[in-house]
């Protein structure tokens, strides 16, 4: 008996093939548990009902992609995904608790208590299948990228259309085996990032897939293959044909890793970052802004690290803040006033990002925040302190600034003056204020204001928040 099934594996294992098929030409790889080590219990409570339940309702299902990759590197999954043969109606017919979500392709969420299972039916790749030929695709673009990928296919189909073979293993928990159509197993035990297919028109087809490889090999402290990394330099280019929303999303996965600084590092040495930030492109270069974003990005990491938040709309504002502040003295050196043409350099900086990669409006209301209140900690008398201890967003530009001063770019007095001001009482609060920036009288405050600090000092009967937001 267990001759046969290893004689069957062993038939199956020689056929696998790493070339692109439509046809059901490619037979998996079957990988028992005994060699693998995952067992069911290992999945999330409703990945394992919802496989479980779908197969009993006649269909195949198996838990795939970057769960499976996670487990087998001991890794905790985020999430899981599901592929099955049933369409969207019927897993939507399976369980009560679902619902259908997507247009272009037709994804079903299913709910047990707070967690939810992304369901996605077998998946066909029109592009692989046409391109093969010398006729134009008509899913794609004119260069190569696809356009459509909505058409249902069959499990080898669906393995072969994912990006890297890691990430195209099947796992059936009812027999607890791993379908492996690519090789992916013995890439992930090799630590290799494969993609699959052939690189150059799997990155046309999605240059995405480019970011995402940067991102995975840091988050899986792994290698690109070389042939899979060596078209990346040149095909940077194409992430100008993909829509913004989906390059903010991507890049908020990369920057949320845990690995944000190795990601950005590596994104700059494979030529990846022009045009997609382009806050790279100029920061990276200068040392001061450099220390900067440096440091806010290994905080980032550090914080995931920690399983701590990390708010997009201050990692955001950190990669720009530089951008904002040479637009602000350019502006200034042309006798804008200060607060108005940081108001201007703001909405300018956030124009031109939104281009490239668009930042949601959520995010971007939060960052010109953080941003606006920067000048107010330069303000230590009177009761302007006090009223920006109050602001609900303090805690946010606080850290920012504090992150300024730990770059160099602020006098570090100031942070540790403020650092006091948050922790001690009401009294010693008093004592802390700087005389000399009590506020002025009132024929003072008509003068045009020089310099931040000076706009404190002459908004400091006002409120401040009006003034600059
Ligand atoms: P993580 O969730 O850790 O970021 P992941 O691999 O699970 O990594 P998802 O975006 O959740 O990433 O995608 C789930 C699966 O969908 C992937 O494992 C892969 O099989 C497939 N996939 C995702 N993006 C692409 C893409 N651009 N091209 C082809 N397949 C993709
Ligand atoms: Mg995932």
């Amino acid at each position: 008996m267990i001759r046969k099934l290893l004689h069957r594996v062993f038939k199956r294992k020689s056929s696998v093939s790493t070339s692109i098929s439509n046809d059901s030409g490619i037979r998996p790889h079957i990988i028992p548990l005994k060699q693998h080590g995952i067992s069911r219990n290992h999945l999330s409570p409703c990945a394992l009902k919802v496989t479980i339940d779908l197969q009993q309702a006649g269909y195949s299902a198996f838990v795939v992609g970057g769960a499976v990759r996670d487990l087998l590197l001991g890794i905790e999954p985020k999430d899981y995904d599901v592929a099955t043969n049933a369409t969207p109606e019927d897993v939507r017919a399976v369980f009560r608790r679902s619902r259908i979500i997507g247009r272009r392709f037709r994804l079903v969420h299913v709910m047990c208590g707070a967690e939810t299972v992304e369901v996605s039916t077998f998946r066909g790749n029109s592009s692989i299948e046409e391109s093969d030929g010398s006729s134009a695709d008509k899913h794609a673009d004119e260069h190569g990228r696809l356009l459509r990928d909505n058409v249902f296919g069959s499990q080898e189909e669906d393995a072969v259309r994912r990006d890297f073979t890691i990430n195209a293993l099947f796992y059936d928990p009812s027999n607890e085996e791993i379908w492996d159509y690519l090789k992916g197993y013995d890439d992930i035990k090799a630590k290799r990032l494969r993609i699959i297919g052939d690189p150059l028109l799997r990155y046309r087809e999605d240059p995405v897939r480019m970011l995402r490889a940067v991102r995975l090999a840091a988050k899986l402290a792994m290698q690109i293959d070389d042939a899979s990394a060596a078209p990346i330099g040149d095909l940077a280019p194409l992430l100008r044909n993909v829509p913004p929303s989906r390059l903010f999303d991507e890049m908020l996965k990369l920057l949320l890793s845990g690995q944000a600084l190795a990601c950005v590092v590596d994104l700059r040495a494979r030529g990846l970052h022009h045009g997609l930030l382009p806050m790279l492109d100029v920061i990276l270069e200068q040392p001061l802004g450099e220390r900067f974003v440096v440091l806010a990005l290994k905080n980032a990491d550090e914080r995931v690290r920690q399983e701590k938040p990390v708010s997009p709309a201050f990692l955001f504002a950190a990669l720009l803040w530089h951008e904002v502040l040479a637009q602000w003295n350019i502006l200034r050196t042309a006798g804008g006033k200060p607060m108005l043409a940081l108001q201007q350099a703001m909405d300018e900086v956030v124009a031109v990002q939104n281009k490239e990669l668009a930042i949601p409006r959520r995010y971007d209301a939060i960052m010109q925040e953080i941003w606006a209140m920067q000048p107010r900690f330069l303000g230590r008398g009177g009761r302007r302190p006090f009223r920006l201890l109050e602001h609900p967003r303090f805690r946010a530009a606080y850290d920012f600034m504090h992150l300024r001063c730990e770059s160099g770019e602020m006098d570090p007095e100031l942070g540790h003056w403020w650092e006091t001001f948050q922790r001690v009482g009401a009294s010693e609060r008093e004592a802390m204020l700087l005389k000399d920036e009590a506020p002025k009288k009132r024929r003072k405050r008509r003068r045009q204001p020089e310099s931040a600090a000076d706009v404190e000092t002459s908004s400091a009967s006002s409120d401040a928040d009006t003034v600059i937001t």
